[in-house]
C-alpha cells in the first residue's frame, strides 16, 4: 500500500509502496478515507516524541471503514464506518475498567508506538474496547477533523474543568484543538476568550463562538490584560499550544479558583516551565491539571452534541488535500501562520 513515510527527523515525507499491513487477531484493518495532520504529528516528525522511531508513518486522527475483522473481535463488521481516540487502551487494567482508559498503563498510540494512518490502510488492534462507529450523518472528513482536537477539547472542559454556563473561558492557542476549545465552549454557554499572536487564527476563533480576542505577540503583561478583558479573569484556561508563553500567560489570566488546563504536549526546554507557587496557587488558590485523549466511550456525549446542532466540526476543516502534500502540510505547522484543520482525504 501507499504511505507518508520519514526516515529520519525532519527529513521529508515521502509517498512510497510499503508492507501492506495484517488485520490484528483482536482488531480490524481499516480502508482509511480521511486523516487530519495534527501538531502532535509535526512533533512525531521533529524527533521530539520519544515513543515514535524513524523509519515512521504519522497520521492519528483518521476515519474509514473496515474491511476485514480479526477472530478476537466481536463488536464490528466489513463494511462499518469507525474511528477511535488516538489511545488504544487495554481494556482490562483498574483505569481502564474504572473508565479512565486516557491513563492506562499499557496503551498503544496510533500513529506513535505504531505506523499511522497516513496510508491507504490502517491496523487497529484492541477494536471492542477502543474502536468507535461513526453515526451515518458525520462524514469522513468531519470525522477526522474531529478527532483528537474536537475529543480532547471536550474532555478538556467537560470532563476535566468542569465548565459551567456563565464561566468565562480563555483559550491559549487558536490551531485545532483550541478552535475546538472555543466552539464547544460556545456550545455550553460560556463566554470565551481567545488568545494567540495570529490574526487569520483570531478572526476563525471569532467566527467559531469567541466573544472577545486577544493577541499576545506585543504584550508584556498578557495576564493583566485578560483579567481586564474577563472582569477579573477567567475561570476556566487552556493551554492549547503547550509553550512556557502560553503556559504562563494561561495561568497568569486565571480568577482566583480558576482552573488551567493543559492540553498542549510541552516537549523539550517547555517541559519543565517555572510556577509562582506563592502568588498563584498558593494565594489564588488556582488549580492545574492536564488532559489528553479521551475515553472511546465519551464519543456518544460528543455525537450527541454534534446532532443537537450545538457544535460543528466540519467548520474546523479549512483545508483538504492529497496524501502527497501531508509532508507539506507538516512543514508549514514550523510557524505558527496556519489556521483550522487541514485534512488528508485522498490517499
Ligand atoms: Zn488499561
Ligand atoms: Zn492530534
Amino acid at each position: 500500500m501507499r504511505a507518508a513515510v520519514f526516515d529520519a527527523a525532519n527529513a521529508p515525507l515521502q509517498v512510497r509502496e510499503v508492507a501492506e499491513p495484517s488485520c490484528p487477531h483482536d482488531g480490524v484493518l481499516v480502508e482509511v478515507e480521511a486523516c487530519g495532520v495534527c501538531r502532535s504529528d509535526w512533533h512525531a516528525w521533529k524527533g521530539a516524541d520519544p515513543d515514535v522511531t524513524p523509519p515512521h508513518v504519522p497520521g492519528h486522527e483518521f476515519a474509514g471503514v473496515v474491511i476485514e475483522v480479526g477472530p478476537d473481535c466481536q463488536r464490528f463488521r466489513i463494511g462499518d464506518s469507525v474511528t477511535a481516540p488516538f489511545i488504544l487502551a487495554c481494556g482490562h487494567c483498574p483505569e481502564c475498567l474504572g473508565g479512565d482508559p486516557t491513563v492506562c498503563g499499557d496503551q498503544q498510540v496510533i500513529g506513535f508506538t505504531a505506523w499511522g494512518a497516513f496510508a491507504e490502510r490502517l491496523p487497529l488492534p484492541r477494536a471492542d474496547f477502543n474502536l468507535v462507529a461513526l453515526p451515518e450523518e458525520i462524514g469522513f472528513v468531519e470525522a477526522a477533523g474531529m478527532g483528537c482536537r474536537v475529543t480532547t477539547a471536550f474532555r478538556a472542559l467537560v470532563d476535566r474543568a468542569e465548565l459551567k454556563p456563565g464561566e468565562w473561558l480563555a483559550v491559549h492557542g487558536c490551531g485545532g484543538v483550541g478552535l475546538a476549545a472555543v466552539m464547544i465552549g460556545a456550545a455550553l454557554g460560556t463566554p470565551v476568550l481567545a488568545v494567540d499572536v495570529n490574526e487569520k487564527a483570531l478572526t476563525l476563533a471569532a467566527e467559531l463562538g469567541a466573544s472577545k480576542t486577544l493577541n499576545v505577540a506585543d504584550l508584556s503583561d498578557a495576564g493583566e490584560a485578560i483579567r481586564d478583558l474577563t472582569g477579573g479573569g477567567a475561570q476556566v484556561s487552556l493551554d492549547a499550544l503547550g509553550i512556557t508563553e502560553t503556559f504562563h500567560n494561561s495561568i497568569r489570566g486565571l480568577a482566583r479558583l480558576g482552573r488551567h488546563v493543559q492540553i498542549g504536549m510541552p516537549l523539550g526546554r517547555h517541559a519543565e516551565p517555572s510556577l509562582p507557587l506563592l502568588e498563584l496557587v498558593y494565594a489564588r488558590q488556582i488549580a492545574i491539571m492536564g488532559t489528553r485523549g479521551i475515553a472511546a466511550g465519551r464519543f456518544p456525549a460528543l455525537f450527541a452534541m454534534i446532532a443537537s446542532g450545538r457544535l460543528d466540526p466540519a467548520r474546523l476543516v479549512t483545508k483538504t488535500i492529497a496524501l502527497e502534500d501531508a509532508g507539506a502540510a507538516l512543514a508549514a505547522m514550523d510557524g505558527y501562520t496556519g489556521s483550522g484543520i487541514t485534512v488528508i482525504d485522498r490517499f
